[in-house]
C-alpha cells in the first residue's frame, strides 16, 4: 500500500494534475466508464442487495453525473487564483489566493449507496487536482469488485486506484501518509479514522450518520407530508444516512398521519418483486433491526423473512424517547411515530441526542419552521420534504458534531480537497521605513492610524 501511495506522490509532484484540462479528462473518463457499464453496475448492485435499475439510476448514477457536470462546468473558475484587496499597511502590493490540490487522497466508502458514496468524493478530489486511492465498502462485494475492475482497468493507477478490502486493509491504508482522508460511514469507525489521521496530522472529512428527526405540525399539508416521507423513509429499505429516523407528529393529526402512512405504504407496494425495495444488507443488520421491533408497538408491518433478508416497512406507535429503538440510528425500514402536544418539549428531547445529519420539518407555519431551524442543530435538511436536499449540488452536504466534519458536493466538494494558499506579492520599488528601528512614538502613531485602530 505504501508503494501505491508513494507512486501517486511521485506522480502528483510532476505537477500534471495542476492542469485543469487533465482534471477534466479524468472526469470525462469516469463519466464514460460509468455510462458504458451501467448494465454491469446494475447487475452487481442487484446481486448484492436487490437494488433496482431505477433506484440505482435515481439515487446513485444520476447524482454522480450531476456532480461531474457541475465540476466540469466550473473547474476552470474554481481553480483560478482570486485577487483580494490589500490593506494600507502593506502598500504597495497585490494579494491573492491560489487554490492548490492537497495531494494524495484516501476515500473510504460506505455500503448503502456504494457507487454514489464512493465516487462522489472522488469526483471532487479529481476536480480539485488530487490523486485518489478509493477503498469501497466490502459488504456489497459485487459492487466493490466491479468498481475495482472498472477503475483499475481504465485509469492510470498513479491518478486513481481502487483497493478493495475490509477492516485489515483499511487499517493498513490508514497508516499511510495521505494528504487527505475522506471517510463515509458510522460514527464508531469515524472515530478510528480520525485517530489514525491525527497520527500524521492528516486533514479529514468525516461523513457519518445519526438519528435524523422529522417534525410534523398540525398545520402541514398532511397528505403531501406522508407521501414524501414514506418515499424517503423506505427508499433503500431505510438504509439511507439521511432518511427520517423517527417522526414526531402533533397529537391533533397523529391518528390521521398513521392512517395515511399505512395507505401510502400499501399503495407504493414496497416489494423486491416491484423493484422498489431492497434487502437488508446482511444478517447482522437483519438481527439488529429485528430486535428493535417490539410487536406491541407495531401499528403497521412488522413481518420479515430472514433467508431473504426482507423486513416489511414497519411503523411503530406509542414510542417514547426511552425505547431501545430511540437509542441508536435505526438504518432500516422501521419508523417510530411519537405524538406531541408541545413543540418545545420535543425540541428539548431532540437536542439531547448528538447533532444529527439531517432534520425535516413538515409545516405550513412560518414561525414553527423558523423556530426549528433556529433551535435545532443538524447537518442539512428540508422543509416539507426529506432526503431530496442531497440532489442539489449547490447545497453543501455534510454533518455537524457526531454526524460529521466538513462538507462536499459541488463547490463544497472542490473546497474540501483544496488548500487555499494566501500570497502577499510585493514589488521592490518602495519600502516604507515605518516598521524598522528606531521605534519612535511618531511611527507607532502612524501604524495605529494605518491599521485604523484610532
Ligand atoms: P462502517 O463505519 O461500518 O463502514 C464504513 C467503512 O469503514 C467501510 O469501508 C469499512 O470497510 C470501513 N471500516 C469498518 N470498520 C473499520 C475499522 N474498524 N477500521 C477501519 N475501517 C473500517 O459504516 P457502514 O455500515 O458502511 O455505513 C453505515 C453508516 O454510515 C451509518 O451510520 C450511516 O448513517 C453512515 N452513512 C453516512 C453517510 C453520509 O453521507 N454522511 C452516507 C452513508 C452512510
Amino acid at each position: 500500500m505504501k508503494q501505491f501511495v508513494d507512486q501517486q506522490k511521485a506522480f502528483f509532484n510532476t505537477q500534471t494534475t495542476k492542469n485543469t484540462s487533465f482534471r477534466i479528462k479524468q472526469l470525462d473518463t469516469l463519466q464514460a466508464v460509468l455510462k458504458e457499464n451501467e448494465t454491469l453496475l446494475n447487475e452487481a448492485i442487484y446481486t448484492d442487495f436487490k437494488k433496482s435499475e431505477f433506484d440505482t439510476y435515481v439515487s446513485e448514477l444520476a447524482l454522480l453525473y450531476s456532480d461531474i457536470k457541475e465540476a466540469k462546468r466550473n473547474i476552470k473558475k474554481w481553480s483560478r487564483r482570486k485577487r483580494v484587496s490589500t490593506n494600507l499597511l502593506n502598500f504597495p502590493a497585490n494579494s491573492y489566493i491560489i487554490p492548490e490540490p492537497l495531494g494524495v487522497c484516501l476515500v473510504i466508502g460506505a455500503w448503502n449507496y456504494p457507487y454514489q458514496l464512493s465516487f462522489a468524493p472522488v469526483v471532487a478530489a479529481l476536480a480539485a487536482g488530487n490523486t485518489v486511492i478509493l477503498k469501497p465498502s466490502e459488504l456489497p462485494s459485487k459492487t466493490s469488485e466491479v468498481m475495482a475492475k472498472l477503475v483499475n482497468g481504465n485509469f492510470d493507477p498513479n491518478v486513481f486506484k481502487v483497493i478493495e478490502g475490509g477492516v485489515s486493509e483499511t487499517t493498513e491504508l490508514l497508516k499511510q501518509n495521505f494528504d487527505k482522508i475522506f471517510f463515509t460511514g458510522s460514527t464508531k469507525v469515524g472515530k478510528i479514522v480520525y485517530k489514525a489521521a491525527a497520527e500524521n496530522l492528516i486533514p479529514v472529512t468525516l461523513e457519518m450518520g445519526g438519528k435524523s428527526p422529522a417534525f410534523v405540525t398540525e398545520d402541514c399539508n398532511l397528505k403531501m407530508t406522508v407521501k414524501r416521507m414514506m418515499w424517503a423513509k423506505f427508499l433503500n429499505a431505510g438504509q439511507t444516512c439521511i432518511a427520517p429516523d423517527y417522526v414526531m407528529v402533533h397529537e391533533k393529526v397523529r391518528e390521521e398521519f398513521l392512517e395515511l402512512a399505512k395507505a401510502e405504504i400499501e399503495e407504493e407496494q414496497f416489494q423486491f418483486e416491484n423493484h422498489n425495495y431492497v434487502q437488508i444488507i446482511n444478517d447482522d443488520n437483519f438481527d439488529r433491526l429485528n430486535s428493535l421491533i417490539k410487536q406491541d408497538q407495531v401499528y403497521y408491518g412488522g413481518n420479515m423473512e430472514k433467508e431473504k433478508r426482507y423486513i416489511q416497512p414497519t411503523i411503530l406507535q406509542n414510542v417514547s424517547f426511552e425505547d431501545p429503538v430511540m437509542q441508536e440510528e435505526i438504518f432500516g425500514p422501521i419508523l417510530p411515530v411519537i405524538g406531541y402536544d408541545n413543540i418545545d418539549e420535543v425540541i428539548t428531547e431532540v437536542r439531547k441526542f448528538p447533532k444529527p445529519l439531517s432534520c425535516y420539518v413538515f409545516t405550513n407555519n412560518k414561525k414553527t419552521k423558523r423556530k426549528i431551524l433556529n433551535e435545532v442543530s443538524f447537518g442539512g435538511g428540508a422543509i416539507n420534504d426529506a432526503v431530496m436536499h442531497i440532489s442539489n449540488p449547490k447545497l453543501p452536504f455534510g454533518g455537524v458534531g457526531q454526524s460529521g466534519i466538513g462538507n462536499y458536493h459541488g463547490k463544497a466538494g472542490f473546497d474540501c480537497f483544496t488548500h487555499y494558499k494566501s500570497i502577499l506579492d510585493k514589488p521592490t520599488w518602495l519600502e516604507l521605513p515605518i516598521k524598522y528601528y528606531p521605534h519612535t512614538n511618531r511611527k507607532l502613531k502612524w501604524i495605529k492610524r494605518m491599521m485604523k485602530f484610532q
